[in-house]
This record gives structure tokens, sequence and C-alpha cells, in this order.
């Protein structure tokens, strides 16, 4: 079995088998991974506290079939971002667009270096994380119709939308821009 520490994001954690979780991290060194989090359910799991989403951790993992949690450290969330609403909800649309469109285990340094900066200054740009993962909204038309007045992007089918046709979506699937 291999150990690991690595620096990461926490993308969301979601519950699996038993009493279970699996942690959805963006890692300096491995890109996303996911990470399982043993009796992370449990009331009293040490883990849990740290794996907030948007937080910046230090974690241990170990490598057998897929990765485990065996430490976590985490230094205190952004104050710029839960203080602010605007920056809230960049962050909020940055980290599902993340979540969605990156590639399992490809270390990313852009991406990376975008999420530093977040945590240091709380801005971070959902138009950017897209364009760092190759959709550029700069020329961008709406993959549906046409309309060169883009709000939105389904990050299911990978299109970006227009008003009109962003709303036949369900919202779950789209991050307005
Ligand atoms: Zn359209």
């Amino acid at each position: 079995m291999k150990d690991f520490v690595t620096n990461a994001y926490t993308l969301r954690v979601t519950p699996s088998r038993d009493f279970d979780k699996t942690a959805h991290l963006f890692t300096e060194d491995f890109g996303r991974i996911e990470a399982r989090v043993v009796s992370g359910r449990k009331p009293l799991s040490k883990f849990s506290p740290h794996l907030e989403p948007m937080r910046r951790v230090t974690v241990r993992l170990a490598q057998r079939k897929g990765f485990t949690i065996t430490d976590v450290l985490s230094e205190k969330p952004s104050l710029y971002i839960k203080n602010n609403n605007d920056l809230w909800s960049h962050a909020l649309k940055s980290f599902s667009l993340i979540h969605f469109l990156t590639p399992k285990e490809m270390k990313d340094d852009s991406l990376w270096n975008i999420l530093e900066n977040m945590n240091e200054t709380g801005i971070i740009n959902p138009k950017e994380v897209l364009s760092c993962l190759g959709y550029n909204i700069h020329h961008a038309l709406c993959d549906v119709c046409g309309s060169q007045f883009i709000v939105g992007f389904n990050f299911y089918s990978h299109e970006f939308l227009c008003l009109a046709c962003a709303e036949k979506f369900s919202e779950s699937r789209i991050v307005i821009l």
C-alpha cells in the first residue's frame, strides 16, 4: 500500500456504502480524485469537519484499490468568500464546473493556481475556470440555436447556451455564467 501527502480543495462530499463517505478532492499532485472517508457519516468522524466544500486541506492518502483518507488538516475557510455573496456564488459555480468537467487523476497546474489564487484573494471566475478546461466563452455561440448571447453552460452536455435555450434545461444541469 502506498502513502501520499498532497494539498487539496474539497469539491464535495457524498455518502457511500455503510457509514463511509466519498470526498471529491481537487489535489495539487493528482488532479481530481475520489477518496474514501471511513465512517465519515458517524457523528464523531474526526475528518468530516475538515472536509467542508471549498476548504483548502492537506490530506494523507493511502492507495490500494482507490484512495482512502488516513489524515487531514484544514486551513480556515477564506473569509473573503464566506462574507461576500457574489464571491460565494462564483466559487460555488467554479467548484461545480471543476467537479463535473475535470478528468480523474490528471494533474492540472493551471487550475491548481486558479484555486490557490482564490484562497488568497477570494476571487475566482467561473468563465476563467471554463476556459482553463478548454471551453472558451469568447466567440462561443449557443450550441443549440447559434445565438451569440451566451448566459450559461450545461455541464452534462458540455454546451454553451443562450437564455432561451438554457431555460429548457433543468437548473441542476446548468451553470449561469
Ligand atoms: Zn440558444
